[in-house]
């Protein structure tokens, strides 16, 4: 940042600025986001699009037809029909285009984070977009910096620059007393991770103008990348290209060596041959597939930062996932207590004198607040403390009463690593009360004879009961006595434990029941005690006989190695700190398992990145918890990420699906042409028909194949593999089938036309060639898209697709009829014998399609007979 800007800093006002204010600085200085990269002119557009393979060849066709009507005297038409196929091809293209870039547009306007600014002396939480220059953010850990600004006041700030620096060692931060002398210390910069502490900081420069602005300047000039997919079908796109032009050339060579063509015509048929072979809309089917995966994701609650990820998710073979609050409600509360001075452990309501001991050490360890505004609860803090604020509500006591004969003097806070949080309290009296509470195996108590084994019995009963066990100890500490923070801890005496209930999410156990079935193996992570996990585990149906349950004490003796050997077994992991989970990533993927895993804390953003699906929370999460992270649950529940991995998995079937249609009937109609060829009838099919089926016939349905609903099939197949072919699973049979299907059709339509229902007239074998080529191939999207026998409601599935289909047909078809038309694309008035003939012809290829897949579900059916006998 800039020194000199700081420098000249104006201070605002303790209060903040005002809103007006706020209004104000926005419209001057803009929002602060970092500005894509400017938008092509609509000419750049239309000239990427004219500068396409297939553009280009038509374009040589044009000019090749231009000099066939200036030389050969053919008349002007064959330019004019195949210019406006050229301007129909771009036209659509840049559609296409634009609707995919629409989708992902709003896929960023949906991950928007959050940051929270002091405005006329009120802390409120605002889009992060919305900070301007001067505005006084308050931070805490977990945040992410919104902009480049000043440390005013600060507790113990560490920030962590890896965006900036590349260095992931968090550097600490600190306000210094003058504002004159800038140091590096002071100054906080947009991007980076707040990992501890807390801090206000006036803001100097957003949006582009801040460090990150300048560099996210040069990454807008990099390029884009493609998602593996992506690769695979440009791989496959560059096979098909290279085939379609060989089958060009083959067949400009064949009608000239046969003589049944002049030199232009044939070059004419060659080329166009070649630009309906080459599938040009493939790319963009699989772009807009992924957009409309990604919007169908977001209503469903999950929310996608890359849109790789959409892809990914369809491919996981492994969900890691943190129990509380995604597998549970994260509603907790205290249903049993246990105090030593107890035989037996009581129901919560059944308060004794030791049991309001416990519940006054609760109290007074505790920072959560529930707050009842406007007749609604709201609630601040850790839910496992809200459920203490609950038991003391109930009971008649609060937090403030309290704290009014023991105010609170320190905290050390919770974190999830040592799992307990201490406070330090002043008493009446001078002395001073320390109180720890937190997971029962990590509390330094001082036993007592035989408590401990008492206590722990308590602690397994309840954990075997699904419950989350708190423990409390204290310490009381005599008037002056100077003590440091680490002797204070030590020795505690036991004042007794709470079993808290936290219910399972009702709709997991059918979620993780559905990941089964699909292959995917959940796996649970929780900072909770084993018993506890085990218990919840089996609840919800995830752990299974066989399977093992580890703990974090475990996990970190052993080596890599033997971690990956124990990977497979185990479901469940207990007692782990955010740093194991890294570790539970990297053996999974080891195995060469892709891997989801989610996280809600600061130092969860490692492991989220570490996975090939990073998930965060979208309601407990942190900021930097959100920003590692590939997908965002809006719901924070399981069952939405299974959710997301069927429509992940419906993209990548539904770009399968596209292949397989637009591939099978492209092979067709090359050995159509040189099958016609080597019979000596010359060309099937003229330039223009060829073209006009390219545009109509193979690229508006294929388009509408992206919105294809999700079969339920998809759910019960093993996932993807990273390396697996695209023609594994049948696909490659599939097009053999419809190529072979399409070509032995339409050859003998050619013949049956010409020979049979006329008298030796081309024109009628090319008309039908043409009808049946063009419908035939677009009902067969319904075979195509339904891995099961069609019914009828699969068929009213696609409503879009449907549409579109009866206007191209019709289309195809007044074209087919109307003198005037017929003559532009070179086809004749069909007697109605010829017209019988397309009308069964065209449902031939779904009729095939149909019967292969009756056979193969018998022949299934008596595989599984047989296996079972
Ligand atoms: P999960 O990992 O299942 O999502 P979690 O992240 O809440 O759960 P941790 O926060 O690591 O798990 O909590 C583990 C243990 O720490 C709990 O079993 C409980 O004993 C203790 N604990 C949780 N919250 C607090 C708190 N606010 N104060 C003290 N101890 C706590």
């Amino acid at each position: 940042m800039k020194r000199k800007e700081m420098t000249n800093l104006e201070l605002t006002a303790h209060q903040g600025l005002t809103g007006q204010a706020a209004k104000d600085r926005l419209a001057q200085y803009g929002s602060n986001q970092l500005v894509a990269a400017k938008k092509a002119s609509i000419w750049r557009q239309i000239g990427r699009h004219l500068a396409d393979v297939s553009s280009l060849v038509l374009l040589f066709a044009v000019l090749l037809a231009s000099y066939m009507a200036i030389f050969q005297g053919g008349g002007w038409t064959k330019s004019i029909v195949i210019g406006s196929i050229l301007v129909i091809n771009v036209i659509i293209g840049m559609y296409q285009e634009a609707s995919a870039e629409k989708a992902l547009a709003a896929l960023q306007s949906m991950s928007l984070p959050t940051t929270t600014v002091r405005r006329d002396d009120v802390a409120q939480t605002i889009e992060a977009k919305n900070v301007v220059p001067g505005d006084l953010v308050l931070l805490k850990a977990g945040d992410q910096v919104p902009a480049d600004g000043v440390v005013l006041s600060s507790t113990n700030l560490a920030i962590d620059e890896a965006v900036l620096t590349g260095e992931s060692v968090p550097v600490e931060k600190a306000a210094l007393p003058a504002l004159t002398d800038l140091k590096d210390e002071q100054l906080i910069y947009s991007g980076t991770a707040v990992t501890a502490g807390t801090a206000v900081a006036q803001v100097v420069t957003t949006g582009m103008a801040t460090e990150l602005g300048q560099i996210a300047g040069l990454l807008n000039k990099t390029k884009k990348r493609a998602t593996p997919l992506q690769g695979r079908l440009n791989r496959l796109s560059g096979w098909l290209t290279a085939f379609a032009v060989l089958g060009g050339l083959a067949i400009f060579a064949l009608s000239i060596w046969m003589q049944n063509q002049g030199l232009a015509d044939s070059l004419m048929i060659g080329i166009s041959l070649a630009v309906a072979a080459v599938p040009e809309t493939l790319p963009i089917i699989v772009t807009i597939s992924l957009a409309h995966g990604v919007k169908r994701m977001a209503k469903r609650n999950a929310i996608m930062r890359r849109v790789n990820a959409v892809e990914t998710i369809g491919g996981v073979d492994v969900i890691a996932s943190d129990k509380t609050g995604t597998l549970t409600q994260n509603k907790m509360t205290i249903t049993r207590y246990w105090a030593p001075q107890n035989s037996t452990a009581l129901p919560a309501e059944e308060l004794n004198h030791a049991g309001r001991e416990l519940l006054r050490y609760l109290g007074l360890a505790t920072n959560a607040e529930i707050q009842t505004v406007a007749g609604e609860e709201q609630t601040t803090g850790d839910p496992t403390e809200l459920a203490i604020i609950r038991w003391l509500t109930s009971n008649g006591a609060s937090r403030q009463t309290f704290e009014a004969t023991a105010p609170r003097l320190a905290e050390d806070p919770f974190d999830s690593t040592k799992k307990t949080m201490t406070t330090l309290h002043q008493l009446k009296d001078g002395r001073r009360l320390v109180i720890v509470k937190g997971a029962f195996d990590r509390l330094p108590v001082d036993w007592q004879p035989g408590e401990l084994a008492r206590a722990k019995r308590v602690h397994d009963d309840f954990g075997r009961d699904a419950l989350r066990v708190l423990a409390v100890g204290y310490k009381v500490v005599p008037a002056g006595q100077r003590v440091d923070w680490a002797e204070l801890t030590q020795k505690l005496t036991f004042a007794g434990l709470v079993g808290i209930i936290d219910p399972p999410r009702p709709e997991v156990i059918p979620a993780i029941r559905e990941a089964k079935a699909a292959g995917i193996k959940p796996v649970m992570i929780t900072g909770d005690h084993m018993v506890t996990a085990e218990a919840i585990a089996k609840e919800i149906g995830l752990l299974e006989p066989g399977q093992l349950v580890m703990s974090g004490d475990e996990l970190r003796t052993l080596t890599d190695e033997e971690l990956a050997a124990r990977i497979e077994q185990t479901a469940v992991y207990a007692r782990v700190s955010p740093t194991d989970k890294i570790r539970i990533v990297q053996a999974w993927q080891q195995t060469g398992a892709t891997v989801a895993m989610t996280g809600d804390g600061v130092n969860d953003a490692p492991a989220l990145k570490a996975a090939d699906v990073g998930i965060a929370m979208g309601i407990t999460g942190t900021e930097v918890s959100k920003s590692a992270a590939d997908m965002v649950l809006t719901d924070d529940n399981f069952a939405t990420i299974i959710s997301a991995v069927r429509e992940g998995r419906t993209v990548y079937q539904n770009i399968l699906k596209a292949v397989e249609f637009l591939v099978g009937v492209n092979f067709a109609q090359i050995f159509l042409m040189v099958g016609a060829v080597l019979m000596g009838w010359g060309a099937p099919l003229l330039a223009e028909q060829l073209l006009l089926i390219n545009v109509l016939a193979d690229g508006i349905p294929g388009f509408y194949l992206s919105r294809e609903p999700g079969e339920k099939a998809a759910m019960q197949q093993a996932p993807v593999a990273n390396d697996e072919s695209l023609f594994a699973r049948g696909l490659g049979g599939r097009l053999v089938t419809r190529a072979v299907t399409f070509t032995l059709l339409t050859l003998g339509a050619y013949g049956l036309g010409r020979f049979v229902f006329s008298a030796d007239q081309p024109a009628v074998g090319m008309t039908v060639t043409f009808l049946i080529l063009a419908i035939g191939s677009m009902i067969d999207i319904y075979a195509i898209k339904d891995r099961q026998p069609l019914t009828w409601r699969s068929l009213k599935r696609n409503p879009r697709l449907n549409r579109a289909l009866l206007g191209t047909i019709g289309l195809l078809i007044v074209i087919a009829m109307v003198p005037g038309l017929q003559g532009l694309f070179g086809l004749v008035t069909l007697p109605v014998s010829a017209w019988m003939l397309v009308v069964i012809g065209v449902f031939i290829p779904t009729g095939v399609l149909e019967l292969k897949k009756r056979l193969a579900l018998r022949n299934g059916r008596q595989l599984s007979q047989l296996l079972e006998d």
